[in-house]
């Protein structure tokens, strides 16, 4: 029976052992849309206790899900797959009044995420080991087999509420794990309606759990000895501090982090075909993206053009609600990120930048309490400077002319960061020299957003990914199962003979 949940101003709820409970935690924080300040729901900040409850319905859950043949299991995800996208419409529009991103942007969200679920679907084909005759030696075979190993735990960030959390949930839970999410806690609600279509598919009990929270939940997970894995996406510095801590108690860790990506304009870039790509990369999800691009290093004459043509097409973006149709840029997520936007812009003034737009000047009468930032370019930001560096996570790009590829690919690869990186060009060459040298984990070329797609490994690099395994695809099987090779030998079956049988 699908259970019903409150997505208004009330509190929401946990979901473990397949029922809606309240946390035991009397803490909670408000959810609040960002385009309009108005308070949407409140978020239980779950804590140890909450925390331990859904880790024994995920482990009592365990033996009989692993029991259960694969193609079985992926039977679930056919079901889930065809409920998302029944409501994928719904799910979109839950998407922007939480984040802010523009309804499209919402909708290629949801699709991506619908992605992950389908191809979670293969998982008999995914998750099929191998095996050679005689392969020890003569009369011994070998095989490796792929294994789940239990209760795995994901951990989400704010800027894509409903995808990330199905670069992990559905191949976890497809392996023969069980699984526990903890979204992040500024925009809850979108999985909580996830989590009533996941109720409605009928998973069985304890597979699938949902606990909402900060911190105490996410230390709480890190530290149960019965959780197996963490999967993590979010900043940097929390994603050093989750691959650490999951770490002391034995746990495989995948940790995604944050990201500063640069773009590399050359002069005979084709920029009457690829601007709208660039431009997306920019200011999609308000930059709040971790492949947005916000460093441009055009080569030598690529400068000038540059700057015109990204000025020119930012001034003329629609800035307001991404429900309303026609808006561009939405606000960013909180009140406290358009503040510490508008901070990094002013810091970047100070360091010598030229803001040829600011989007501190920016008004949305229709709107006035959201948290806008307009389109803004920054242009000579100086190697070493902050905008330079630092991961703003908002409508903030910053160009800084370079004398040659070799210097771009120098500067790229001398960052902390190593997510993305894009090079626009006719040539080739260079396009190979790029791919070949620069050290980030996903590389666009002539392409703007960077996004594998969900049968290939989201990848990232350096302090962009602490692990080893990435989202998606076959690493996330890998991540989420363990290998175990048998090794096989019978009297006398070296022979091809077998007497005694059937007697
Ligand atoms: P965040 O690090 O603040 O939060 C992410 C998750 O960690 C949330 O669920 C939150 O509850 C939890 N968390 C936050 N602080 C914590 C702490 N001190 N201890 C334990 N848990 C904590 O990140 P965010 O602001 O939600 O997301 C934006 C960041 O995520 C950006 O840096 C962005 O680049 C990054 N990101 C990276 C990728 C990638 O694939 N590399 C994808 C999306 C987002």
């Amino acid at each position: 029976m699908a259970a019903t949940v409150q997505t208004d101003i009330g509190t929401l709820q946990n979901y473990v052992g397949g029922r809606w409970v309240s946390a035991e935690a009397v803490e909670s924080q408000e959810v609040r849309n960002p385009a309009t300040d108005e308070p949407l729901a409140r978020v239980p900040l779950s804590g140890a206790a909450d925390v331990d409850t859904a880790v024994a319905a995920a482990a009592a859950a365990f033996p009989s899900w692993r029991a259960t043949p694969p193609q079985e299991r992926a039977r679930y995800f056919f079901k889930l797959r065809q409920l998302l996208d029944e409501h994928r419409e719904e799910l979109a529009r839950l998407i922007v009044a939480e984040m802010g991103k523009t309804l499209d942007d919402a909708r290629g969200e949801v699709q991506r995420g619908i992605d992950n679920v389908e191809t979670a679907c293969g998982i008999p084909t995914l998750m099929m080991g191998y095996g050679l005759e005689d392969g020890a030696a003569r009369g011994i075979d070998e095989e490796v087999v792929f294994q789940p190993l239990g209760v795995f735990a994901a951990i989400t960030p704010f800027n894509f509420p409903f995808m990330i959390a199905f670069w992990f949930l559905p191949y976890a839970v497809a392996c023969g794990n069980t699984f526990i999410l903890k979204p992040s806690e500024t925009d809850p609600m979108v999985q909580q309606r996830v989590f009533e279509l996941i109720d409605a598919v009928g998973f069985p009990p304890g597979v699938i759990n949902l606990v909402h929270g900060g911190k105490d939940a996410v230390n709480a997970l890190l530290d149960h000895p019965e959780v197996r894995g963490i999967s993590f996406v979010g900043s940097t510095q929390t994603a050093a501090y989750v691959y650490a801590r999951a770490a002391q108690t034995g746990k495989r860790v995948q940790a995604s982090g944050g990201a500063k990506n640069a773009i590399v304009v050359m002069p005979d870039a084709n920029m009457d075909a690829y601007l709208s790509t660039i431009m997306n990369s920019f200011y999609g999800a308000a930059g709040q993206r971790c492949l947005a691009n916000s460093l441009v290093l055009p080569v030598g004459a690529a400068h000038h053009d540059a700057r015109e043509r990204v000025a020119e097409a930012a001034g003329r973006l629609r800035v307001g609600d991404g429900l309303e149709p026609g808006v561009e840029l939405g606000p960013v997520v909180s009140a406290t990120a358009r503040d510490r936007i508008f901070g990094a812009i002013t810091a970047a003034v100070d360091e010598g930048a030229e803001a040829v737009l600011d989007g501190r000047q920016v008004r949305v009468p229709e709107r006035p309490r959201g948290y806008f930032v307009g389109p803004t370019l920054l242009d000579n930001v100086r190697p070493g400077t902050r905008a330079y560096r630092e991961e703003i996570f908002g409508p903030v790009v910053g160009m800084s002319p370079v004398e040659s590829l070799d210097e771009a690919i120098a500067q790229i690869n001398a960052a902390e960061y190593g997510n993305a990186a894009s090079i626009f060009t006719e040539s080739g060459a260079a396009a190979r020299k790029f791919r070949y040298e620069v050290e980030t984990g996903n590389i666009g070329i002539n392409v703007g957003v960077a996004a594998p797609v969900a049968y290939f490994p989201f990848s990232g690099a350096k302090r962009s990914f602490f692990g080893t395994l990435h989202p998606q695809g076959r690493d996330a099987v890998r991540f989420y199962t363990e290998s175990k090779v048998v090794i096989t030998r019978w009297t006398g079956g070296d022979r091809g003979t077998v007497t005694g049988v059937g007697r």
